[in-house]
């Protein structure tokens, strides 16, 4: 496993004024001040592995000997041998700034400055994944991001990783959570056309949505007749 530390994360407040809607200039101060508390209380590290694909089933892979149950996962493997599990976190930091606010304003748009860092911690190692390993375009899906990949494949993933804990602390709980809360994990790939778990997902009004639903591409999936 390849651990990256001290990822430097950049938060636009722009970005976050998007996400949270803010008409002009509407509490513009509070949002920078926030994310300069925020930037002091993160620790944005990853780890990832390089896997090879034991064998390929009709709706599963086998990497390193665990079964990964999943024919979406199966079929964005068609055409490569090798994958990149991972794991992205913040560190416990910002989870324990929420408990010292009791203002319910504060804490959220904290909540969206962290999704904001976590996301661009997310694509330093989609950056450092395409140098490093000389790809020029990857995917990821993550476990319960779809109900045909569901939460349970964490621990399989924790599994090709293996020490997470030990390595950047970050842990699983008997439902499958991530503690600290402000992490991500999943399996980058490469591919040709970009994924996103958001084309298969029919989940109406979701603020996070990076794709259009996409009928034929659901049928093509084999997850709709
Ligand atoms: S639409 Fe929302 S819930 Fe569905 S996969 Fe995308 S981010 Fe996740």
């Amino acid at each position: 496993m390849d651990i990256l530390k001290n990822i430097p994360v950049k938060v636009d407040p722009q970005k976050v004024r998007k996400i949270l809607r803010l008409e002009r200039n509407r509490d513009a101060q509070l949002v920078e001040s926030l994310i300069e508390k925020a930037k002091t209380r993160i620790v944005p590290q990853a780890a990832f592995k390089l896997c090879y694909i034991d064998e390929k089933m009709d709706d599963a892979v086998i990497v390193e000997g665990l079964h990964l149950q999943s024919k979406i996962l199966r079929k964005n493997l068609d055409a490569v041998e090798r994958l990149f599990p991972y794991v992205v976190t913040l560190g416990p930091g910002l989870a324990e700034t929420f408990g010292g606010t009791n203002d319910p304003l504060e804490k959220y748009y904290l909540d969206v400055i962290g999704n904001v860092a976590l996301n661009a911690a997310r694509k330093h190692l989609h950056d450092h994944l395409c140098k490093k390993f000389a790809l020029k375009k990857i995917s990821f899906m993550s476990p319960g991001s779809l109900q045909e990949w569901p939460i349970e494949a964490q621990s399989q993933l924790f599994q090709l990783l293996t020490d997470v804990e030990g390595a950047i602390g970050v842990r699983l709980t008997p439902s499958f959570l991530m503690i600290p809360t402000k992490s991500v994990s999943g399996i980058y790939f490469q591919t040709e056309v970009s994924f996103f778990n958001c084309q298969l997902c029919q989940r109406g009004q979701c603020p996070g949505r990076k794709a259009r639903y996409d009928e034929n591409l659901a049928r093509d999936y084999g997850i709709i007749e």
